[in-house]
């Protein structure tokens, strides 16, 4: 196994940065570029202790730092590892780093840290993905639940399900096979209602997938509507001091911008189109319509904003007509004028009846907490409780969607009253889904994907 290094903390100027060793020789290679002041070497140094000196290269001292040591197993990889704290500007970090590779270390893969310590068994596949999650979090919300998650929520939800799938099967499979002891029969009843639980629990989990995925990975949104019915103060009202700075989405030219709200516990990633329309001249502005319906038709989630002062217009009804079917709340604004429009007549637009119409009053604010229910309902956060256990990736969303498509074969086959040892493959094919899930006999091919979105350094 070899020795890996990569500077650990944002490559940032900062009060510290942090250049992190892992491997069989990560005290070696420690000593190579660190001189305590104590005269003390860290291959001498127990765990869990620090020391205070000089990080050199070659004859030059590039710093003064403080080198932690963590023996194996005590550490996050499961192997021996040091993490010298030095200065944090950019250079000093990049320095440090390249002393430790002069020094023999090999630069680490991205996230092969994590992937060391799910190889070592210091997590699951399912906690090292939370990892990732948790260092994305935005909010409270996000937080809590991917903390949750690292903390082994979802791997103990799993085990048990599994736990208990495979007792069955094993139960099933000693019946099946020695018919002539007396292992008294598992009724279909009972079966029935252990695979049945089981099936519950995992739905349970689907269930809460693409709220989890909003609260963990924002919603991408628009906000949509005439020029002057209020969409930049409504904008405003809505982030408050939240407001994120604008940006410029990766990949698209001038004309469309993003930022992020958080709405409730949503991170919501508004494009903001609102500018479009102004750009002068025709082509142009025919390009910029034909982007912000692009975008219209891509996003999550629409904000219709309305002006409730005036009657409908033909643009209105156009843009209602296109929110027909999608995750849309209406937002009638202006209500503090006399309205012209009321939220009924617009829900009668919709065949549905079920999309949220809100009157608020972006200026003053008046109708804002309401306006924010009706987007975390819109986008299902609404109740949505972080202590939960959470699939935090589509992996393991596709594991467990396996899981209970082989547990729905089953018990379809129960009902049918097809042999037993078909039922057990069933059985089988769910425990192994679940097992995919946390990792176990995970492939290379499997982890590589995993860790390939983790940064360097994690
Ligand atoms: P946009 O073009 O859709 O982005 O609209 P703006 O946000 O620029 O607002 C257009 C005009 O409507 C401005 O003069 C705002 O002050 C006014 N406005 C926005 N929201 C309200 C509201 O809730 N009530 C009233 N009375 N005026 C508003």
């Amino acid at each position: 196994m070899s020795t890996i290094v990569a500077i650990a903390t944002a490559q940032a100027a900062a009060g510290i940065g942090v250049v992190r060793v892992s491997g069989p020789g990560a005290l070696a290679v420690g000593d190579r570029v660190f001189t305590s002041v104590s005269g003390r070497t860290l291959s001498e140094t127990g765990g869990y202790h620090a020391l205070f000196g000089k990080v050199h290269d070659g004859g030059c001292v590039l710093d003064e730092a403080v080198a932690l040591v963590f023996r194996a197993p005590k550490s996050y990889t499961g192997e021996d590892v040091v993490e010298i704290s030095c200065h944090g500007g950019l250079y000093v970090v990049r320095r440090v780093l390249r002393a430790v590779l002069n020094a023999g270390a090999v630069p680490a893969e991205p996230g092969e840290f994590t992937k060391r310590a799910f190889l070592n068994g210091k997590l699951d596949l399912s906690e090292a993905e939370a990892v990732t999650a948790l260092i994305a979090a935005s909010g409270e919300e996000a937080r809590a639940a991917t903390l949750g998650a690292l903390d082994g929520a979802l791997s103990r939800e799993i085990a048990d399900c599994r736990d208990t799938l495979a007792r069955a099967a094993a139960f099933f499979a000693a019946w099946v096979d020695y018919p002539d002891d007396e292992i008294p029969a598992l009724s279909d009843e009972e079966l029935q209602h252990t695979l049945g639980g089981v099936r519950d629990r995992l739905n349970a989990l689907l269930s809460r997938f693409e709220a989890g995925a909003a609260v963990l990975g924002g919603v991408d949104t628009v906000l949509v509507g005439r020029p002057n019915v209020g969409k930049s103060t409504l904008l405003n009202a809505l982030s408050g001091t939240d407001r994120a700075i604008v940006t410029d989405v990766a990949g698209t030219t001038r004309d469309v911008l993003e930022e992020t709200v958080r709405v409730g516990n949503v991170t919501l990633r508004l494009a903001d189109t609102a500018g479009i329309r102004s750009e002068p001249g025709d082509e142009i502005e025919k390009i910029g319509v034909e982007r912000a319906r692009e975008r219209m038709r891509r996003a999550t989630l629409v904000l219709a904003v309305l002006d409730a002062a005036e009657p409908l217009t033909e643009d209105d009804r156009a843009l209602l007509a296109r929110c027909a079917g999608r995750r849309c709340v209406v937002v009638l604004n202006k209500g503090d004028l006399p309205a012209r429009v009321t939220e009924a007549e617009i829900t009668t637009l919709f065949a549905d009846g079920k999309t949220a119409v809100v009157t608020v009053s972006a200026r003053d604010g008046a109708g804002m907490a309401e306006l924010k229910t009706a987007i975390e309902e819109a986008v299902g956060t609404a109740g949505f409780d972080p202590s939960l256990p959470l699939l935090t990736t589509e992996r393991q969303r596709d594991c467990v969607r396996r899981a209970l498509s082989a547990l729905d074969e089953a018990l379809d086959g129960l009902a049918a009253g097809i042999t037993a040892d078909a039922v057990n493959v069933c059985v089988d094919d769910a425990v192994e889904a679940l097992g995919a899930l946390t990792g176990e006999h995970a492939t290379d091919a499997v982890l590589n994907e995993v860790f390939k979105n983790f940064c360097v350094g994690k």
